[in-house]
């Protein structure tokens, strides 16, 4: 019908009791299913690369051993590769970090506009060379102050707008908005909702619910030809969680996606 298919990834702001109940529901058997999965996944993930790389070391040893040529490209292939695994290997960390403090709430004040800039610094020369234009639209008189761990926050826009300049960039426009929420229905009170929208070719509805899995990826090859992980939007999505927030993902096939995150407000002092 032309509207933009909607997903809503987290319902959150549920006491700690709560978290705890709905962890009780996911029994052991399914616990243990989705640790072996993760396990069988990340084993997967580590090994692809490491076996290129065992593969080019010994075309260098051998076939390739005085083709200057082949040996540059090989070691340019080789370095990429070596690259994704460290991106892989420090994604991994961070999840699990976020993971094991998810109970715990953040208690540093900050703000949410200065957390977009220091995101946005950081993939300014990514963007431009995408040719892909960074916009902030943010009100710089009134200060957007969340509960929040800055570090985390940062990664959580790295992420969305690293992703939208990659899979969005098409359009050669992302836009950052942020704005206050009087009253968010589901934090149940005032918000502050950051939008990252991008105009590339948008989402298909189906993989919308899956996007926050770890390793999920729409387009593997892509993915891995971007030097993605599969771990971006899992991470986003916790530490989202652990803030007490929400991600809401819309996309249009054609016209674009926009990742939208609420936070609760803070008091302004
Ligand atoms: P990756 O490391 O593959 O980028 P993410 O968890 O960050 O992993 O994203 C998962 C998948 O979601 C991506 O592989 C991509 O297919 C899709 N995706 C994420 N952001 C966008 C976007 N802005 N537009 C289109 N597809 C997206």
């Amino acid at each position: 019908d032309g509207r933009p298919t909607l997903f809503e990834v987290t319902v959150t702001r549920i006491a700690d009791g709560a978290m705890l109940a709905f962890a009780d529901q996911t029994s052991q058997g399914q616990a243990e299913q989705i640790r072996r999965e993760f396990v069988s996944n990340v084993t997967h993930e580590l090994r692809t690369p490491l076996t290129a790389l065992m593969g080019f070391i010994e075309t260098l040893r051998g076939p390739a051993r005085n083709d200057a040529e082949a040996r540059e490209r090989f070691l340019n292939i080789m370095e990429r590769e070596a690259g994704r695994m460290n991106r892989l290997v420090g994604d991994l960390l961070s999840l699990s970090r976020v993971e094991s403090g998810e109970r715990k709430r953040p208690s540093q004040t900050v703000d949410i506009v200065q957390i977009c800039r220091q995101a946005l610094e950081t993939i300014t020369p990514s963007a431009r060379d995408a040719g892909v234009r960074l916009e902030l639209d943010a009100d710089k008189t009134v200060q957007a102050k969340v509960s929040g761990d800055s570090d985390q926050l940062v990664q959580v826009f790295n992420n969305l707008i690293e992703n939208a300049v990659k899979y969005g960039g098409a359009g050669g426009l992302v836009r950052i908005q942020v704005r206050p929420v009087a009253h968010e229905p589901v934090l149940r009170g005032p918000a502050w909702q950051v939008d990252v929208i991008d105009q590339g070719e948008g989402i298909e509805a189906l993989h919308l619910p899956r996007l926050t899995e770890r390793f999920y990826r729409v387009d593997s090859h892509r993915s891995r030809k971007e030097g993605g992980t599969g771990l971006g939007l899992a991470i986003v999505k916790h530490i989202i969680n652990r803030h007490r927030g929400r991600l809401r993902i819309e996309s249009e096939i054609g016209k674009g996606s926009r990742f939208s995150v609420f936070l609760p407000q803070a008091p302004v002092n």
